[in-house]
């Protein structure tokens, strides 16, 4: 696909290895060229043995001249080796690495790199890096540190990248845009970005990398906005005869639509209309009412004789939709229908419920005129491929309650039109939330019961974890289950329900029913609730171990609450006490515009620190980052003018890595 060799063509490799490279996503040379380290050690200096100086970071080489095996006091099993490079000697120590003893041979010349230190009157060297002969790419030069996953050593996969460095593919970018933007080559981007040769070479590489990345990306969105300009419609939606049902149907709402509402519903009118199909993005703020709108855009499909399909990412939010849509058109001739792993209602349904994996269900599908997709964030190009496949050529409306800002919007849907709910239904007031220090967790819980006694409230508790975990970093975290025994003794007298991603789907549904019906007055669980799950009627949220969740998907937790004109309330509860941890916690209880949490998501992530790191739910960025305004800002025009003047087609070097871009995209649901 990019012209580099599979992985298992690394010289020298343990299968095993291979394997683990396979579970991270890494299948060619080009691809484990692209995980990049998270950090750098400077080894660079090479120093000889008698001038070396206690305190300094460095490399010696020299010959092993002894070696043996030794035990502390304290039982810390020591490897001890003498390394003479000709200008003196030096006591090298590792500790509990026996092989090192077979390894290490004398008169074998090695390179250690680490810090010398003083002991007794004596300078010892206890490494951190070494390599059989000469300085090369563990020692002697800036090192890369990679982040550890599956097993793998950052030692490994350093070893690995150094030999992925012999087959690059060609140079993809075109000549004009690497002068005028003043770029170094790919080649030597590569090189440096893991192993640079100074400081200032990692940064020309870095921003040469994540150039590559947002520009590929802003180039792949506009040509799909450009080919779909293209694409028609089977049949165009029409409204003749369908407005005053559509009228009726408005009327007939258990509320009045909020002008934001109204406002979206013409535009998506307008689109629908129209012989091109629609692509539009729908974002609104928790509770902001967007699936009334788009049972309207339903409606109006099956009106003109259309099918729809109805997406969410989980089955309890599908379920709940099914309910919603249910009731929404209890007084028409619409009939709603369900297909998940667990039930399958569809027949002859004129809105087909689902999970995101509903396109690929098996049911009897008519003609689809509208797709709608509930809380994803990436879909468009993929979905809108899939359903193609199967002969759909359908408008398609995409919502999601995050916060995306908009030069993120920008460029990574800039093919999409969008649309923003930006008011609340009338009567909602702003969730109360407090972060809450840990001696007061039981006054905490004493109010909550009072509160469920006096005025029937509902309260939702979330859990990081499902499980505890065995890992000692992570004993202290609060686990659903373990949480939930807790909280039936510290609520003796009320009903509680455990939810969480591991039970069956029918058990999950009948919690949620029971909580719905407030035959519950708690539900704990983990975050399985944290989008989408409407139940206006609870108004208590409590977050266990907050300061595991980033500020977006605290602000969705919290949005499960403040559903109705009662006031609602969030608690924050942490056993963190870092002084960041607590300072962004009281941030989230005093901002409540989801908007600002998701820019201050982004300014905490400065570019640099983000190396290998995921961000947010929009899509994952692997070196450039969404706060480099300037960058993005510069990659967009680069790429808008070189489609003006130039034909794609006669640039396939190029043309494949945006290919490579979309089938990332895909690998990553
Ligand atoms: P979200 O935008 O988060 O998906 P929902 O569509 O689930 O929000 O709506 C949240 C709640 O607000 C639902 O209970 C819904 O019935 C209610 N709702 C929607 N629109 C209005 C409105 N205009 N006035 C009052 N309540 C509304
Ligand atoms: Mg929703």
């Amino acid at each position: 696909m990019d012209g580099t060799p599979n992985i298992s063509s690394l010289p020298k490799t343990r299968s095993l290895t291979i394997t683990k490279l396979k579970s991270l996503g890494i299948k060619t040379y080009f691809d484990l060229l692209n995980y990049f380290p998270s950090r750098y050690e400077n080894y660079s200096t090479n120093a000889k043995i008698n001038l070396a100086q206690p305190g300094e970071m460095v490399t010696l080489t020299g010959i092993v001249t002894d070696s043996k095996f030794q035990i502390t006091r304290s039982g810390l099993k020591m490897q001890v080796f003498k390394i003479n490079d000709g200008t003196g000697e030096i006591q090298v120590t590792f500790y509990n690495q026996p092989y090192l003893l077979r390894l290490f041979r004398k008169g074998m010349a090695i390179s250690f790199a680490g810090t010398v230190d003083r002991y007794s009157n004596k300078l010892i060297f206890v490494p951190k890096e070494y390599e059989i002969g000469k300085p090369e790419k563990h020692t002697g030069r800036i090192v890369p540190i990679y982040p550890e996953k599956k097993g793998l050593s950052s030692k490994t996969i350093r070893e690995k990248v150094f030999a992925a460095l012999n087959n690059l593919p060609r140079e993809f970018m075109p000549e004009a845009i690497i002068i005028s933007n003043n770029l170094i080559k790919e080649e030597e981007a590569y090189k440096n970005i893991h192993f640079p040769d100074s400081r200032e070479m990692i940064e020309n590489a870095r921003r040469r990398l994540a150039f590559d990345e947002l520009f590929t990306i802003q180039l792949s969105s506009a040509l799909i906005k450009k080919n779909w300009g293209r694409e028609k419609i089977g049949q165009p939606l029409l409204t003749a005869g369908t407005a005053d049902s559509i009228k009726t149907f408005i009327d007939n709402l258990p509320f009045k639509l909020t002008n934001a509402q109204s406002t979206v519903w013409q535009q998506i009118l307008k689109d629908l209309l129209k012989d091109k199909p629609m692509n539009r993005f729908l974002q609104g703020e928790v509770g902001s009412g967007k699936t009334v709108v788009a049972a309207l855009a339903c409606y109006l499909a099956y009106l003109n004789g259309y099918q729809s399909l109805f997406m969410a990412p989980t089955e309890i939010l599908a379920n709940q939709h099914f309910k919603t849509l249910q009731s929404l058109f209890g007084k028409t001739t619409v009939k709603v229908g369900i297909v998940t792993g667990s039930i399958k209602e569809a027949d002859r349904a004129d809105i087909v419920v689902g999970t995101h994996a509903l396109i690929n269900k098996k049911f009897k599908m008519h003609k689809i005129g509208l797709v709608v997709v509930d809380e994803q964030h990436r879909f468009g190009v993929t979905q809108r491929s899939e359903l193609k496949n199967k002969g759909i050529n359908a408008h398609l409306l995409t919502m999601t309650a995050t916060p995306i800002p908009r030069t993120v919007a920008l460029t990574i849907y800039g093919e999409l039109d969008f649309s923003v709910i930006d008011e609340m239904p009338k009567g909602r007031k702003p969730v109360k939330t407090f972060f809450v220090k840990k001696e007061k967790r039981l006054p905490c819980y004493r109010w909550i019961n009072q509160q469920v006694d006096k005025l029937a409230s509902q309260v939702f508790i979330v859990c990081p974890l499902i499980e505890e975990s065995e890992v000692e970093t992570m004993k202290s975290v609060r686990a659903a289950k373990k949480e939930f025994e807790n909280l039936k003794l510290v609520f003796p007298k009320l009903n509680l329900g455990l939810l969480h991603g591991k039970l069956k789907a029918k058990e999950k549904d009948q919690i949620m029913n029971r909580f719905r019906q407030r035959e519950l007055d708690i539900l704990v669980s983990t975050s399985v609730v944290e989008v989408g799950i409407d139940i206006p009627q609870a108004t208590i949220m409590i977050i266990e171990g907050a300061e595991r969740f980033g500020l977006a998907q605290l602000h969705q937790l919290r949005g499960r609450v403040g559903r109705s004109d009662k006031l609602s309330y969030c608690f924050l509860f942490s056993e963190s006490e870092s002084g960041d941890v607590i300072a962004r916690l009281n941030f989230f209880a005093k901002t409540n515009d989801g908007n600002k949490l998701a820019e201050e998501d982004l300014k905490n992530r400065g570019p640099g620190e983000i190396f290998g790191k995921k961000q947010h739910g929009y899509t994952d960025l692997k070196i450039a980052s969404f706060s480099d305004y300037e960058l993005i800002e510069k990659t967009k025009n680069a790429a808008g003018y070189f489609l003006e003047n130039n034909d794609i087609n006669k640039f396939p070097d190029l043309n494949s890595r945006l290919e490579r871009y979309q089938i990332e995209e895909i690998s990553q649901d």
